[in-house]
């Protein structure tokens, strides 16, 4: 056996034992954050790899953009999925706070019903975060529905900074870092990239 070969064998056994110990069978909580580009593309990458094997997902789009975005077209007709794109919502553009905290409401309202459906296997609660930060949405009870939610069920959660509370009940929690980013050298925000 060569070194190199007895180093991969090293590291097969590890990796081996670590699966061995992996038996559990439940939904998880993922929470992507930061200030890098590629939280909520990461978010609807899982839900395309979940809908390929069968599943049911959902989205709901805690900040309304403005214009369609690109995964919104592309998925929105699919027969295993619904999304919801928050009403009136907050936008960065908005200084209306009541009218922010009511659509705010009713799509947690919308969440909460998701969270409680056994047959829903994938939530991606895009920018869900900033209803935290804005004080828009208490966090309590958010984290009394993901607790209390169907055992089976996958939610992705997405947005720059996360409420500690969710943090402390997260089963994956991934840091997306800003080491660049193509705007700040000019480049303008781009169909199918950006949006
Ligand atoms: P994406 O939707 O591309 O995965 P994201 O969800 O990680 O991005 P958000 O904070 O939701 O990031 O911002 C979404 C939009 O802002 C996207 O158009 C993205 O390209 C852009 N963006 C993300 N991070 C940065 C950044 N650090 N500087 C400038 N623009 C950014
Ligand atoms: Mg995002």
């Amino acid at each position: 056996m060569t070194d190199h070969q007895r180093r991969m064998q090293r590291k097969k056994d590890v990796v081996d034992e670590r699966i061995e110990k992996a038996t559990e069978e439940r939904g998880v909580l993922i929470l992507m954050k930061g200030n890098g580009k590629g939280k909520s593309s990461s978010a609807f990458g899982t839900l395309a790899r979940s809908l390929g094997h069968g599943k049911r997902g959902a989205v709901i789009q805690f900040i309304k953009g403005r214009r369609e975005t690109g995964e919104y077209l592309f998925f929105r007709d699919h027969p295993r999925l619904t999304w919801q794109i928050m009403g009136q919502g907050f936008t960065w553009e908005t200084q209306d706070r009541a009218r922010d905290i009511e659509a705010a409401e009713a799509a947690w309202a919308v969440a909460k019903g998701l969270l409680e459906n056994p047959a829903i296997d994938l939530i991606v609660l895009d920018e869900m975060s900033y209803m935290f930060k804005y004080g828009y949405l208490d966090v309590a009870p958010i984290v009394e529905a993901l607790r209390n939610r169907p055992v089976h069920q996958n939610v992705i959660i997405t947005g720059r900074t996360m409420a500690t509370p969710l943090q402390e009940i997260a089963d994956t929690i991934s840091v997306v870092n800003d080491e660049r980013h193509a705007f700040r050298a000019g480049v303008k925000a781009q169909a199918g990239i950006e949006y």
